[in-house]
């Protein structure tokens, strides 16, 4: 393991590599853009996985996370997280006694520090409801729900309307869950590259959002927050006056999948903070080969880009297996680096390239002649349970 004060130069290959400065202008960037929209930001820590990492955006002003796993709020908690939300379905008896334990022990600490949940079922309420009767008895408000409706991305949600409304009623007649608002998020729509593709699939979502709601307030319920949106979609909800908190996770590090999009102008330019080192462990005349292949960096979203801070030829990553990728230049008749010679990449996909990993290393003062500054341990990595 590489000692904090090391210089980028002795940190071996391949390893993931955050670039401080770059991450903590993203940071700024998002909370200045919450705050002129009058929005809460609880970033989705299935991107990050790093207790150090969610406090220190709750430092900057995020008011918690939202994670997707059990194990990934067990995690939170552990790592000193205090407000919790997982954004998705939990059923089985095993975990939800799990979460019950959580949300019992948040909830006698007396503070605002709050577990949240999502539900999209009549018989995932009946269930949650029981787990957090047997470890609470009947305290009042023990867990905060969200009945989440699929807005368009086809995946859980119940559907937007009358069912909504229905489920938000079987919410609100347990004592011990407090009905909170709804869950909205299109997960699909985030990445269709063009700004106007995601403007029009977030213009329904809205209409979908807002007929719910007012279904839900005619029934006597009140919604109080409407949460969803990432990173590539936030600027519409953030400006649509439905939603009160933006769940984006990717902002933090930006993926080279996230950074094809079209850009949308109301939104941060965010930078890339996450790379992995690599070395050029072989060489031919008609390629190199660098010591990271996809048990380094997630592939779902498509291989790495090449950034080169020497300025270097611009080169073109090819999948050469897991252990190994394979560089060309992009123009023909540029030089191909050297053996030895250090690349960095940015992976096509930052989540599940974190969840490869046990650390990152926090590099300050640039790639080229930075310190290792921190070292921050991925502590929900495959916590899938
Ligand atoms: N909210 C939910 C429910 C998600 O599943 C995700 C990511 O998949 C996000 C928010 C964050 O999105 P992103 O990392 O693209 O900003
Ligand atoms: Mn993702």
């Amino acid at each position: 393991m590489i000692d904090v004060g090391a210089s980028v130069q002795a940190i071996d290959t391949p390893a993931l590599v955050v670039d401080l400065d770059a991450m903590e202008r993203n940071i700024a960037r998002m909370a200045a853009f919450a705050a002129a929209h009058g929005v809460h930001w609880r970033p989705h820590a299935k991107m990050h996985k790093s207790a150090a990492l969610a406090l220190q955006m709750m430092a900057a002003g995020a008011v918690g996370v939202c994670v997707q796993k059990t194990a990934e709020a067990e995690a939170m908690l552990a790592g000193g997280v205090g407000n919790i939300y997982i954004s998705n379905e939990v059923v089985s008896l095993s975990k939800l006694q799990r979460v019950a334990q959580m949300a019992a022990a948040l909830k006698a600490k007396n503070t605002s520090d709050r577990l949240a949940i999502a539900v999209d079922s009549a018989e995932g309420v009946q269930r949650l409801a029981e787990a957090i009767g047997r470890v609470a008895g009947d305290t009042r408000d023990v867990i905060d729900v969200f009945v989440e409706i699929d807005v368009g991305q086809g995946r859980c949600g119940v559907a937007p309307g009358p069912a909504a409304v229905a489920l938000a009623r079987q919410v609100a007649q347990h004592p011990q869950l407090r009905f909170k608002g709804l869950q909205a998020y299109h997960g699909g729509a985030q990445h269709r590259r063009r700004h106007a593709e995601r403007q029009q699939a977030i213009a329904e979502v809205l209409r979908q959002v807002q007929a719910t709601r007012a279904l839900i307030e005619a029934a006597g319920l009140k919604v109080e927050l409407v949460t969803g949106a990432g990173t590539g979609t936030m600027a519409l909800e953030a400006a649509s006056g439905v939603y009160g908190e933006l769940q984006s996770g990717s902002f933090l590090f930006m993926d080279a999948d996230y950074a094809a999009n079209e850009a949308d102008p109301a939104r941060p330019a965010f930078e890339h903070a996450l790379f992995v080192k690599t070395q050029v462990v072989s060489t031919s005349a008609a390629h190199a080969v660098c010591d990271a292949g996809h048990k380094s960096h997630a592939i779902d979203s498509g291989l790495p880009r090449v950034f080169r801070p020497d300025g270097g030829p611009a080169l073109a990553y090819f999948n050469g297996g897991d252990e190994h990728g394979i560089l060309r230049t992009a123009e023909p008749g540029q030089p191909l680096p050297a053996l030895g010679d250090v690349l960095w990449l940015i992976p096509g996909h930052c989540d599940p390239t974190v969840n490869l990993h046990d650390h990152m290393v926090g590099v300050r003062g640039g790639l080229s002649a930075g310190r290792v500054e921190r070292l921050l341990r991925v502590d929900a990595r495959g916590a899938l349970t």
